[in-house]
C-alpha cells in the first residue's frame, strides 16, 4: 500500500487537483480508444453503394457522352440534372445520418456513470474519464468499477466480473487478502454486494479491460422485428418494381418508335432508382432517432433505438414503489419502544435505543447534505435532532459490517460499545423477529413470549396499514456478527407519501390498456395501503407475496399471474421470476427500478427502465430506457412516444408505397396501351421520387401523436407495419391516384397532344403527392384533426410547392425538366385534379371504415 501511495504521490486523503493533473500527464487518461468516425467523404461515397444508383450514373455518363458528339449538341441537360438530383439526394442522406448519429451519441454520453472520489480530502463525484492513477475511489453495491483498483478497505464485498471472465457468478473480494485477484477490482466489472474503498492503479488502455478491448468490441447485433419487417417490405417492392421495369423496358424497345435504346434504358433505370425504397431503413432510423431525441428532452433517454418498437406494444409497466410511485422523502412517523407507541417528536433518552438508531446507519453528512440510503437518512434526521451522531459514532467505533441486503432484508454491524463488542441488527420486522428471543422493556431484557409477539405483530400491521415502511431493531452483546437469539429493541414506522402527479400518469396508463404493477420489498400491508391510494389495487386478492410465490410452480404461477397488481415482500430473484412469468403469460413487460438488485429483472424485461438520478450504474447499463428524473410520467410518456413513432412510421410507409404505386402502375399501363407516347421523362421521375416524395415522407415521421393514441390497446407484437387496415388504405390510395392520373393523361393526350399532356401529368403527380401527404396524416378524416400542427411538414410543404412552381414557370428549369407552357384551362385542370385527391381519399377511408365495421 505504502509503495502504491508513494508511486502515485497519493494518500488516504486522495490527490490534490495539481497532483491529479500531473498524474494524468504521467500515467494517461481513463479513456479507451474509440473507433474512428467515418469521414464526410467516405459517408458521401457510401451513399452510392446502391447498385441501381450506380447504373443510373453510368447511363447518365453514356447519355452525356453520346449527346455531346451529336451534331446539334443533343440534350446534355438531362444527364446533368440526373447528376445534380443524385448528388443532392446523397447529401441529404449524409446530413440526416449525421444528425441521427449525433443525437444517439449525445444520449449515450448523458447516461455515462460518475465515480465517487476523494480529492483533497473531500468526497466528490467525477466523470469516470477524469479519473487518474492515485485517485481514491469509493464504491457501493451497484457501482461499475471505473478503473483498475487496489482495495484499501472492503466490507462483505462481492464483484461480478463477467465482462472480463464471462463468469456470471459474483466473486468475493477482500482488501486483506494477499492473492492478487482478490485484493483488486477491475475496470468495467461491477459491485454486487458490500462496499469498498480503493486506489486507482491503472487507467484507460492500461487496465485489464483496455488490454482486451479489441476482443470485447460489441459483436454485430441481430436485426429486430421492425428491421426485418422493413427489409421484407423493401424486398417485395423491389421485386415488383424490377419486374415492371423489365417489362416496360422491353415494350419500349420493341414497340416504341420514338425512343432509342439509351432513352428507354434511362427511363427504366430512373424508375427503378425512384421506386425501389433502398433508403427506407435509413429513413426509419432517422425518424426513430429524432423521436428519441425529442423524448430525451422530457427526461427519458432511449439507449437503444430498437426499443422504440417494443415500447409501442408494452401492456404492463412494473415499477418498484419507493421513489417511483412515492416521493422518496421518507420521514419517521411512529415509534414503538419499551411498551409505548410514540410520535416522532417525543424525546427518547434511552442509550440502547439511541445507539441502535445512530450506529446501524451509514448516512454521512457533507456540508449539511445527507448522503446515503433514503430509509437511513430519515432515521439519521430523526436521531440527529436531539443527539450528536458524530460523537456517538466516535465513542462506539464500528468493527465490522454486513451491509443491507434485500434478500435477507437486514443490515448487521458490530461495534465497540463501552469496551464490549455489541451487535446491532436492523431490518424488516417479519424477518428480524424470527431471530429474537428477548425484548428490551424499561431498561431490562425480558423473554419475548407469545403475548409480546402478538402485540408486536398487531403493531406492525397497524403501522404498515397506514402505508408506513416498518424497520425493526435488535441488539446483542456478542463478537459474532452472524449471531441470533437477539434482543428486540423497537419498531420505527417511516412514511413516504405517494407522488401526486403519479395518479394522473397511472390514469393515462389505464386508458391506454397498460396495466401498472407495483413490485416492492416492503410488507404487503404497506404495499396495499399505497396501492389503494393510487388505485393500482383494491383488495388483498390482488396482492401476492414473495413467500406465496415460492410455493407456486412455474406453470401454476403463469396461469394466475395476470390477476395480481401488487407483489410484496419480494427479493431480487422474485422480481426476475415475476417479469419472466408475465412475459410467458403473453405480456410485453416494461420493468422500472433503480437499485442494483433490480438489474436482473430490468435486463429480462422487454423494456428495462432505469429510474432516476440515484439509479445504480449497473441498472443504467442494462436498461433500454433511462429516466433522468424519478418521474413515472416519463415512463408513460415514453410509451406514448413509442406508439407515436410506430404510427408515424406507418404513415411514412403508407405515403411512400401509395405514391410509388402511382408511378410504377401508370408507367406500366401507359407503356402497354400507348407505347408510342412519352409519359414521364427520366428526370421528371427522379424529381418526383427523390425530391417531392422524400421530404413529405420524412416530415410525416415527425407528426404529433393522434388523440386516440393513448386510448387504444397496445399493438400486438406480431403485427407488422402494414398489417391491420393500413395495408388496405395504402393499396386503395395508390389505386385511386393511379386511376385519376391515367384518366387525365389519356384525356389530355387526346385533347392537347403528348408534350402538353406529359407536362400536365408531371405537375399533377408532383402537386398531388404533396397534397396526398396530408391524407396520410391520419386514417380517420383529415377534417377531424389539426392538419397544421407539424411545423416541419408545413415548411416542407411550402418549399416543395414553390419548387414545383419554379420548375413549371422558370424557363431555364423548364428546359432542364422538359416542361412546356400551359394555358389557363390546362393549369385549372392541373389544380383541380391535384386537389381532388383529398375528397377521393376521404371517400375511400369511409368505405374501408364501413367494411371494417
Ligand atoms: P421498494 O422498491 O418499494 O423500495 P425494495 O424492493 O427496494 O422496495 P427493500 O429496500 O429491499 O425494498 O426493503 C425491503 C424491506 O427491508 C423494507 O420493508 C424494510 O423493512 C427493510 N429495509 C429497507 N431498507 C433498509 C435498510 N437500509 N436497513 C435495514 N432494513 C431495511
Amino acid at each position: 500500500m505504502e509503495e502504491v501511495f508513494k508511486k502515485f504521490n497519493s494518500s488516504e486523503n486522495g490527490l490534490s487537483a495539481k497532483q491529479a493533473e500531473e498524474n494524468r500527464i504521467q500515467f494517461g487518461t481513463n479513456e479507451l480508444k474509440k473507433q474512428k468516425k467515418k469521414s464526410f467523404l467516405v459517408r458521401f461515397l457510401l451513399q452510392f453503394k446502391n447498385l441501381m444508383v450506380l447504373v443510373l450514373l453510368a447511363s447518365a455518363i453514356i447519355s452525356l457522352v453520346t449527346n455531346f458528339f451529336e451534331p446539334d449538341g443533343g440534350n446534355i441537360f438531362e444527364a446533368v440534372i440526373i447528376f445534380i438530383i443524385v448528388i443532392a439526394n446523397a447529401l441529404i442522406g449524409v446530413f440526416q445520418e449525421r444528425k441521427a448519429e449525433n443525437s444517439i451519441e449525445l444520449l449515450q454520453k448523458s447516461t455515462a456513470p460518475l465515480a465517487t472520489v476523494i480529492r483533497d480530502g473531500k468526497t466528490i463525484k467525477l466523470e469516470t474519464t477524469s479519473l487518474v492513477c492515485g485517485d481514491i475511489v469509493l464504491l457501493k453495491s451497484g457501482d461499475v468499477v471505473p478503473a483498475d483498483l487496489l482495495l484499501l478497505n472492503s466490507n462483505d464485498l462481492k464483484c461480478n466480473e463477467s465482462s472480463l471472465t464471462g463468469e456470471s457468478i459474483s466473486v468475493d473480494k477482500d482488501y486483506l487478502s494477499n492473492e492478487n485477484n482478490i485484493n483488486k477490482l477491475y475496470n468495467g466489472t461491477f459491485v454486487t454486494n458490500g462496499n469498498a474503498k480503493g486506489i486507482v492503479i491503472a487507467t484507460g488502455e492500461n487496465t485489464e479491460l483496455g488490454k482486451i478491448a479489441q476482443l470485447i468490441r460489441k459483436p454485430k447485433k441481430e436485426k429486430t422485428p421492425l428491421e426485418k419487417n422493413i427489409d421484407q417490405i423493401s424486398k417485395i417492392i423491389s421485386i415488383f418494381v424490377i419486374s415492371v421495369v423489365i417489362v416496360v423496358f422491353a415494350i419500349n424497345l420493341i414497340f416504341s418508335k420514338n425512343s432509342s435504346f439509351l432513352d428507354s434504358f434511362l427511363t427504366a433505370i430512373a424508375l427503378a432508382v425512384a421506386a425501389i425504397p433502398e433508403s427506407l431503413p435509413a429513413v426509419v432510423t432517422i425518424i426513430m432517432a429524432l423521436g428519441v431525441e425529442k423524448l430525451a428532452k422530457h427526461g427519458a433517454i432511449i439507449k437503444n433505438l430498437n426499443s422504440v418498437e417494443t415500447l409501442g406494444c408494452c401492456n404492463i409497466i412494473c415499477t418498484d414503489k419507493t421513489g417511483t410511485l412515492t416521493e422518496n422523502k421518507m420521514q419517521v412517523q411512529s415509534i414503538w419502544f419499551s411498551n409505548k407507541t410514540l410520535s416522532s417528536d417525543s424525546l427518547i433518552e434511552d442509550k440502547i435505543f439511541i445507539n441502535c438508531l445512530a450506529l446501524s446507519n451509514n448516512t454521512v453528512s457533507d456540508n449539511e447534505k445527507l448522503i446515503g440510503d433514503a430509509t437511513e437518512i430519515s432515521i439519521y434526521k430523526y436521531i440527529d435532532a436531539n443527539n450528536d451522531i458524530d460523537q456517538i459514532r466516535k465513542d462506539n467505533p464500528k468493527i465490522e459490517e454486513l451491509p443491507f441486503n434485500s434478500n435477507i432484508k437486514r443490515m448487521s454491524s458490530l461495534h465497540d460499545i463501552n469496551g464490549k463488542k455489541t451487535l446491532i441488527v436492523k431490518g424488516a420486522y417479519d424477518y428480524l423477529i424470527k431471530d429474537c428471543s428477548g425484548i428490551y422493556i424499561n431498561g431490562k431484557t425480558v423473554a419475548l413470549n407469545g403475548k409480546y409477539k402478538e402485540l408486536l405483530d398487531n403493531l406492525h400491521h397497524e403501522f404498515a396499514s397506514k402505508g408506513e415502511r416498518v424497520i425493526a431493531y435488535a441488539y446483542k452483546k456478542t463478537k459474532n456478527i452472524h449471531d441470533n437469539n437477539l434482543c428486540f429493541v423497537c419498531l420505527v414506522g417511516i412514511i413516504d407519501p405517494p407522488k401526486k402527479e403519479v395518479k394522473k400518469a397511472l390514469d393515462i396508463c389505464k386508458n391506454a390498456h397498460i396495466k401498472p404493477i407495483m413490485i416492492t420489498g416492503d410488507h404487503p400491508d404497506t404495499a396495499l395501503a399505497i396501492a389503494k391510494t393510487l388505485e393500482i389495487a383494491k383488495s388483498t386478492n390482488e396482492v401476492l407475496t414473495g413467500e406465496k410465490l415460492d410455493r407456486l410452480q412455474d406453470e401454476e404461477l403463469r396461469k394466475i399471474i395476470n390477476q395480481y397488481s401488487v407483489f410484496a415482500r419480494v427479493s431480487p430473484i422474485h422480481k426476475n421470476r415475476i417479469v419472466n412469468t408475465l412475459k410467458n403469460a403473453g405480456n410485453i413487460v416494461a420493468m422500472a427500478g433503480d437499485g442494483a438488485n433490480d438489474a436482473p429483472s430490468i435486463k429480462s424485461a422487454d423494456i428495462g427502465v432505469s429510474m432516476g438520478k440515484n439509479s445504480s450504474d449497473v441498472t443504467k447499463s442494462v436498461a433500454d430506457l433511462v429516466i433522468t428524473d424519478d418521474n413515472y410520467e416519463s415512463v408513460v410518456l415514453a410509451a406514448t412516444q413509442g406508439r407515436t413513432i410506430y404510427s408515424n412510421l406507418r404513415k411514412t410507409l403508407q405515403f411512400l408505397i401509395s405514391t410509388n404505386i402511382v408511378e410504377v402502375l401508370c408507367i406500366f399501363i401507359i407503356s402497354l396501351i400507348m407505347p408510342n407516347v412519352i409519359f414521364l421523362l427520366p428526370v421528371q421521375i427522379l424529381f418526383i421520387n427523390l425530391i417531392t416524395d422524400s421530404l413529405p415522407a420524412f416530415a410525416l415521421g415527425l407528426e404529433r401523436p393522434e388523440k386516440e393514441i393513448m386510448t387504444i390497446s397496445p399493438r400486438k407484437r406480431n403485427e407488422t407495419l402494414l398489417s391491420d387496415e393500413i395495408g388496405t388504405h395504402t393499396i386503395a390510395q395508390g389505386f385511386i391516384q393511379s386511376l385519376l392520373v391515367l384518366v387525365i393523361f389519356i384525356l389530355c393526350n387526346f385533347l392537347y397532344g403528348n408534350a402538353v399532356a406529359s407536362t400536365m401529368i408531371f405537375l399533377i403527380i408532383c402537386f398531388m403527392q404533396i397534397i396526398h401527404a396530408i391524407n396520410c396524416k391520419t386514417n380517420n378524416s383529415i377534417f377531424s384533426i389539426n392538419i397544421f400542427n407539424n411545423k416541419v411538414f408545413n415548411i416542407s410543404f411550402v418549399l416543395l410547392f414553390l419548387s414545383i412552381l419554379a420548375v413549371a414557370l422558370f424557363s431555364p428549369l423548364q428546359i432542364l425538366f422538359g416542361i412546356v407552357k400551359l394555358n389557363f384551362v390546362q393549369w385549372l385542370i392541373v389544380a383541380l385534379s391535384s386537389v381532388s385527391i383529398i375528397p377521393l381519399v376521404e371517400f375511400t377511408k369511409i368505405i374501408i371504415r364501413w367494411f371494417k365495421k
